[in-house]
């Protein structure tokens, strides 16, 4: 029985962990849950797993939850310290870090210097503080495996290969809802259009992250600390099937592609089975079906995240940190209607144009970085939209 923890439990990646773990019931256990605000989606997790730890955002959902669910013999954690305690509960053997934004990285961190292997959605937690974490993650002798589709997917090409045998990453990307529409019409993008995403079904920021390519942009960065490619040698290709989810290049000229459906329930599964290859209870591909597989150049010129995400990796340090925070600032803003959607990669830019890098050595170093570029993104969140 493997024990798990899992942070941000009720959002989209944590629902669908518990559905791989509700179908293997003889081979996990839960401990740990941690939520947010959703003390209802906590409520009947809690009925249902009975963890011996979880956490809540705040002391009102704290109250939500036990008014919800019988908490007794349950250590309820609040905030932070709460979120921490699920990370570092000491029956867990692999944590499933799946909190949205850079809220994540400070539990990740600690999951990672507790010993833990940590199967890792958060992807904002290695673009923030890649270097610390990987350090300390090969320091302590624990596994980072990805549930990012894409990385999973890249992680099945590498595994048991020379790494200097790799010549190029190539990571695939849908294009997202905005693939074929003209510039010209960018700016008058709604929130509900590009919350609709062509073939994935996700949380809310990464479904904005996904229209502005700025979830690619952060997957680049994610790829690099993973697997230790230096960015040039990173590249992304417009996939608009999502079948492939990513390949990688070998010096002989051979390309390694994995494919398989659009379901987060496969790569959850292969992280937490790793290394073993369990049974699917998932329909396999129908690969006799007649369909086809279309590749083309992304278009920087309306999507500009890509080229961000390169320049902020060869600025280094802190800069990525920088990106991500404005990142967060500006979809949030987006999102409530403050500024268009062409707005989000401005702001961006921005920031990342303007931010004084620093070696990203110390956490503490990273989430300053984190807070200037939050506090500067709001300025020009506002500076978009006077009102
Ligand atoms: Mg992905």
């Amino acid at each position: 029985m493997k024990a798990i923890s899992i942070l941000g439990a009720t959002g989209s990646i944590g629902t669908s962990t518990l559905a791989v773990i509700r179908a293997f019931p003889d081979r996990f256990r839960v401990v740990g849950l941690a939520a947010g605000h959703d003390a209802k989606g906590l409520a009947a997790q809690v009925e249902a797993f009975r963890p011996r730890v979880v956490s809540v955002a705040t002391p009102e959902a704290k109250a939500a939850l036990s008014s919800l669910v019988d908490v007794s013999g349950i250590e309820v954690g609040v905030g932070e310290e709460g979120m921490a305690a699920v990370a570092t509960a000491k029956e867990a053997e692999i944590v499933v870090a799946a909190a949205v934004g850079a809220v994540g990285l400070v539990p990740t961190f600690a999951a990672i210097q507790a010993g833990k292997d940590v199967a890792l959605a958060n992807k904002e937690t290695l673009v923030m503080a890649g270097e610390i974490m990987t350090r300390e993650q090969k320091a302590r002798g624990t596994r980072l495996l990805p549930i990012d589709s894409e990385h999973c997917a890249l992680h099945q090409c590498l595994v048991g290969r020379d790494p200097g045998a790799v010549s190029k990453l190539w990571l695939t990307a849908s294009g997202g809802p905005f693939r074929t529409r003209p510039a010209a019409t960018f700016a008058a993008i709604t929130r509900e259009e590009a919350l609709n995403h062509p073939t994935w079904r996700m949380g809310k920021k990464i479904t904005i992250d996904s229209a502005t390519l700025m979830n690619k942009a952060l997957e680049i960065i994610e790829a690099h600390w993973l697997f230790d490619i230096p960015g040039e040698r990173i590249d992304v290709v417009v996939h608009p099937q999502s079948v492939v989810h990513s390949m990688v290049e070998f010096k002989d000229g051979t390309v390694l592609a994995q494919l398989g459906r659009t379901d987060m329930r496969i790569p959850i599964q292969y992280a937490l089975s790793y290394p073993e290859i369990w049974e699917t209870p998932l329909e396999a591909m129908d690969l006799k079906a007649a369909f086809s597989l279309g590749f083309e150049p992304p278009d920087h010129a309306r999507f500009p995240s890509l080229h961000l995400a390169q320049e902020a990796l060869a600025r280094g340090g802190t800069t990525p940190a920088a990106m991500n925070a404005a990142n967060e600032v500006a979809v949030q803003a987006f999102l409530n209607g403050e500024i268009p959607f062409t707005g989000i990669t401005e702001i961006v830019s921005d920031v990342v144009k303007n931010h004084a890098s620093t070696p990203a050595t110390a956490i503490e170093t990273v989430l300053a970085a984190d807070r200037a570029a939050r506090a500067q993104a709001t300025l020009a969140c506002r500076a978009l939209n006077p009102a």
